[in-house]
């Protein structure tokens, strides 16, 4: 997802966190410390309740993490690589990179992450019942968390793909109609009218005056309607790019720079005529990076003169490459992934051509219905 920053590693999966989080862990903590813990426990002391407030977004913050690693972890088991965990608002999303390989698989990947919220909604509550719960704060902490818990374990489970209840009602689809798609056209056209009734719901608490209520249905319902298109789309793209390898669809490219270029060189002899928006650098019959039209641009026109290609460009090691036997639509999800618009392809260290998303969206338009 764009948008989002890495803040940990757990097993190796990178945990980023889309921005929609950080305002909304920001409303929620304010929500908890000055309305909710205060309303509830008047006799918890202001800065008690702002303390308890902090400590129950952080937590609720990793509930939903771990909600997220058990389907992660399910899904590694199963050999289904997941790329990512992204948080946004009251959800996660682990980017699987392939789908799961059969119905059960998505059944056991799906199941598992409602599971542990309910689990964890059962720990919190038998902590509300013990004798911690003396310590007002504590009292209040598990409770709340225990019921947030237990409705994430709800929400999830509603039946609107890409939601985990949706992708439930995928597995069995596909269990019954031996096909994939069909399946998933059913579950995210079922997400798509969750969606919406979240959107009813949104528009309803905001007529009723209940504004952040109603903002966050509204932005769930967006973007779980966002997310079951293209949770189809995706299929439609694997399906549409098949066998394909990314040498069938690449542009192929022979021009390259060499590093010593100056920068006014390159833009008169190299980027003018030849008409590309970047260039393969080389040095020594290799190549070592790659330069783009937009790195000139960031230095002043006056040093263009004395600075060479090699002091702008980006090196060979931080650029995602791809190599010419691999899947077309790996390729598309690496792009996705990365969030950038264009690969280079390399071969025996050398860049034999470039897959854009242009190349891409092309293949989709002529093999896709
Ligand atoms: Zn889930």
């Amino acid at each position: 997802m764009d948008g989002s920053i890495t803040i940990l590693r757990v097993f190796g999966i990178p945990i980023r966190v889309h921005y929609s989080w950080l305002i909304v862990f920001g409303l929620i903590t304010w929500d908890l410390a000055f309305r909710y813990f205060p309303e509830a426990y008047p006799s918890l002391s202001p800065p008690a309740a702002i303390v308890t407030g902090i400590l129950a977004t952080v937590l609720l913050f990793s509930s939903i993490l771990l909600h997220e690693l058990s389907h992660s972890l399910v899904a590694l088991r199963s050999h289904v690589p997941i790329s990512s965990i992204t948080l946004f608002i009251f959800g996660g999303v682990a980017r699987m990179d392939e789908e799961p390989h059969g119905p059960g698989e998505e059944l056991a990947i799906a199941a598992a992450g409602p599971l542990t919220s309910f689990v964890l909604s059962f720990v919190f509550h038998l902590i509300h019942l013990s004798d911690l719960s003396a310590f007002l704060w504590v009292k209040a902490l598990s409770r709340y968390l225990a019921f947030v818990n237990l409705f994430l374990g709800l929400l999830n489970l509603l039946p609107g793909f890409p939601l985990d209840g949706g992708r439930i009602v995928r597995a069995v689809l596909w269990y019954f109609f031996k096909d994939l798609r069909r399946a998933t056209k059913y579950a995210s056209r079922l997400g798509q009218g969750v969606a919406l009734l979240f959107a009813v719901g949104g528009v309803w608490h905001l007529f009723l005056r209940h504004f952040l209520e109603g903002v966050w249905l509204l932005f769930l319902g967006w973007f779980l309607d966002q997310a079951a298109r293209t949770g189809y789309r995706q299929i439609l793209a694997r399906e549409a790019l098949g066998a394909l390898k990314v040498r069938d669809i690449m542009t192929p490219l022979v021009d390259t720079i060499p590093a010593d270029t100056s920068l006014d060189e390159a833009a008169d002899r190299y980027f003018l005529p030849l008409r590309h928006k970047w260039l393969p650098v080389m040095d020594e019959n290799l190549v070592t990076g790659l330069v783009a039209l937009s790195d000139l641009r960031k230095v002043e026109k006056s040093l263009w003169s004395e600075k060479k290609i090699r002091d702008v460009m980006t090196p060979i090691s931080r650029v995602v490459c791809a190599a010419p036997d691999e899947s077309a639509y790996e390729i598309l999800g690496r792009m996705a992934a990365w969030g950038v618009g264009l690969i280079p392809i390399l071969s025996e260290g050398m860049v034999v051509g470039v897959v854009t998303r242009g190349d891409l969206s092309r293949v989709l338009q002529v093999r896709g219905d």
